[in-house]
């Protein structure tokens, strides 16, 4: 126990906000919060971990690609350092409409990891302090600062907790237990039991990580190989082209041979043993959980991707388990390509502390304590992408808070970031929470593609915007103009447009080269065949008009939808005797409903996973009509569904 005097000495200078963690969101939120201009301090375990990656090397992919760009529109630091680690760039889903695109990048992960350093270092108003956060400093119901495992203490105005894996986390291969954060790392235990005594409403969730193979031990010859895109698409506004060597990565599967080993051990799993009892992501489930949800399957897809430039690491992007080692090393002995291969390090699962994030207001300060916010893993949620989004709120507010300022909420309408705090917040999560489009009922209007145009401005008006950036945007939107009057002045007979493959009823009507894009088949290469000039109008810029020209009519209707949703709450769902007729419905959500049996709207919607697209499916077969949501993506833009 200290005594006053003693804890008086220790005290250093107060900072406005405090972030505790290193990782995806504790940067995040530190660099948002200094942006403000607020004196931040970010502590950590260690310095040389800022920033890295604990599973896969990779930044983006399906809806974690909207979060990114939302986070570079703010002027976060997620989306310049994946275009500075990045080895391989693919816009994924690229075949659908616009609207599903994902944009991801393989990263190397020392590239990464010491881009964020060096921003780190870099952001004024920012000090970074190595330590452990034992203890939270609390009175009257309000944050006042941090005690450090060492006896330090440190002031502020206002802490974001940020800590990930490491509450209470423990390691599982076979039957063996580690108490680790992250393989390597001291768990936070003080801390989590901090929390606990605050009351805060706490539970239990896994997540895993494959073995690291040692890259020289593969049969590359033997493999596919997926090259990334040509040109490279960088996440952010501020990168104008990626200047790192770009990697392809190898395609394998699993096969019978290695299933029947994972069923003959699945007793030796712990997850199938009884020793782990959390849920894990449901989304990303481990090699053993694949083998028995898809019994039928006789092969699992496994990505080979190299680690770094300079680095024989390779991860193979699809096989996490926490089956024991002896076990790890027969199923890679078994997969095609990876026969001689050497394992670098095991595989493993991790169960950690997740506060139910009901505990947060939208601003993710808890309810229980002012002046205390919670961002990333720690609020339930999985990937990097899901917590430095968190982070960048979490960071905004807790600056806004310590400077008497009124709160930033991001709402559902205007972005990704706002649909996930919405959903975190008023559901809470019972397994690991991520991304999805599908989880956005405004997604024709939520872009990767517009993401800057949603978000410069309101980035602009809280002041977290960069004299660069603002000039890049304001550019931008001088481009943009030119471009669409360009597009509409440009006209052409239906006659005219054969010449260039277009093949439109011969009406006599003359069609704008925005019109011509609006139609599915159509795209930039087909007009610039006809118009030469429009090869000067920028990548960005074309994607922007292009989804405007192909959504124009559905985003009236997604607004009807919308509006339609909002008035459906006691629509009686009584009648419907058969969910499994209902296109468009997930087999997962199909079985929830004949479970439950919702009588109404309202009671489909709190079910677990039900997605505003099911509920526009469920609405529309409950009074009688077509399923239109359903049918203008399938068919006109082949949007994602639920
Ligand atoms: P982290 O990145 O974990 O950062 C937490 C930081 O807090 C660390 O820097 C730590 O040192 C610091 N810290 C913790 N406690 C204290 C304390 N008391 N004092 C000071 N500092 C502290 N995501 C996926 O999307 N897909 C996956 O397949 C996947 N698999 C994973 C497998 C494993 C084994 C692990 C560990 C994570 C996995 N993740 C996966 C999750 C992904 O790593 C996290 O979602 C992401 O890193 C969360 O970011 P964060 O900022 O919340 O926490």
């Amino acid at each position: 126990m200290k005594t006053n005097m003693e804890i008086c000495l220790n005290l250093i200078t107060p900072f406005d906000v405090i972030i505790v963690g290193g990782g995806h969101a504790g940067t995040e939120a530190a660099c948002a919060s200094a942006r403000l201009g607020a004196r931040t301090a970010l502590i950590t375990h260690n310095l040389d971990t800022l920033g890295i990656m604990s599973c896969n090397p990779a930044i983006g992919g399906l809806g974690k690609g909207h979060l990114v760009r939302e986070i570079d529109a703010m002027d976060g630091i997620m989306g310049r350092m994946a275009d500075a680690g990045g080895i391989q760039f693919r816009i994924l889903n690229r075949r659908k409409g616009p609207a599903v695109h994902g944009p991801r990048t393989q990263a190397d992960r020392k590239l990464y990891a010491s881009a964020v350093q060096s921003e780190i270092k870099n952001t004024e108003n920012l000090k970074v302090i190595a330590g452990e956060v034992a203890d939270i400093l609390i009175k009257d119901d309000r944050v006042e600062g941090l005690e450090l495992s060492d006896g330090r203490q440190f002031l502020s105005g206002s802490v974001v907790i940020t800590t990930g894996t490491f509450l209470r986390g423990l390691i599982h291969v076979g039957a063996e237990k580690i108490s680790a954060g992250r393989i390597g790392e001291m768990p936070a235990v003080k801390l989590a039991e901090r929390l606990q005594s605050l009351g805060f409403a706490m539970g239990r969730l896994k997540t895993g990580t494959p073995a690291r193979l040692d890259g020289r031990t593969i049969d590359w010859a033997s493999l596919d190989m997926q090259e990334g895109d040509n040109p490279a698409e960088p996440f952010s506004a501020l990168t104008e082209y990626i200047t790192n060597r770009q990697i392809a990565c190898g395609i394998t599967r699993t096969t019978n041979a290695v299933h029947d080993l994972i069923r003959a051990n699945l007793h030796r799993s712990p997850m199938y043993s009884g020793d782990i009892e959390s849920r894990g992501p449901r989304y990303c489930p481990s090699i053993e959980d694949k083998v028995v949800r898809f019994g039928d399957r006789d092969g699992h897809q496994i990505f080979l991707e190299p680690e770094g430039l300079d680095d024989h690491t390779v991860y193979p992007n699809g096989i996490s388990t926490s089956l024991p080692l002896d076990v790890q090393e027969g199923i890679i002995a078994l997969i095609p390509g990876l026969e001689k291969t050497k394992i670098l390090q095991h595989g493993y699962a991790i169960e950690y502390d997740f506060i139910d994030p009901r505990e947060l207001k939208a601003t993710l300060e808890t309810k229980r304590v002012s002046g205390l916010f919670l961002a990333g893993q720690i609020n339930g949620t999985t990937g990097y992408e899901e917590a430095a989004a968190q982070g960048l709120v979490a960071g905004l507010n807790a600056a806004r808070f310590a400077g008497r300022l009124e709160p930033v909420i991001f709402e559902r309408h205007q972005s990704y970031i706002g649909v996930m705090i919405d959903d975190l917040t008023r559901n809470g999560v019972s397994e690991p929470y991520r991304m999805f489009t599908s989880r956005s009922e405004f997604r024709l209007s939520l872009r990767v593609d517009n993401a800057d145009q949603r978000l410069t401005p309101f980035g602009l008006q809280l002041g977290c915007i960069s004299s660069k950036r603002e000039k890049v945007f304001a550019q931008k939107r001088v481009d943009i103009i030119a471009a669409r009057s360009q597009l509409n002045d440009l006209t052409v007979t239906p006659t005219e447009s054969k010449a260039a493959s277009f093949n439109l009823n011969r009406d006599g009507i003359r069609r704008s080269a925005f019109n011509l894009l609006a139609y599915p088949a159509s795209n930039w290469e087909k007009l610039i065949n006809v118009w030469p000039e429009l090869n000067a109008i920028a990548l960005p810029i074309r994607r922007l008009i292009e989804s405007e020209a192909k959504y124009t009519v559905y985003l009236v209707r997604q607004d009807e939808d919308i509006a339609r949703l909002k008035n459906d709450d006691d629509l009686s769902l009584v009648e419907l005797h058969s969910f499994d007729a209902m296109p468009g419905l997930s087999s997962e959500l199909i079985q929830k409903l004949k479970l439950i049996r919702p009588r109404t709207i309202s009671q489909a919607r709190r079910i677990e996973g039900m997605t505003p697209a099911g509920l526009l499916i469920l609405s529309s077969a409950a009074r009688g009509k077509n399923v239109r949501f359903k049918t203008v993506h399938a068919a006109n833009t082949g949007a994602e569904f639920a």
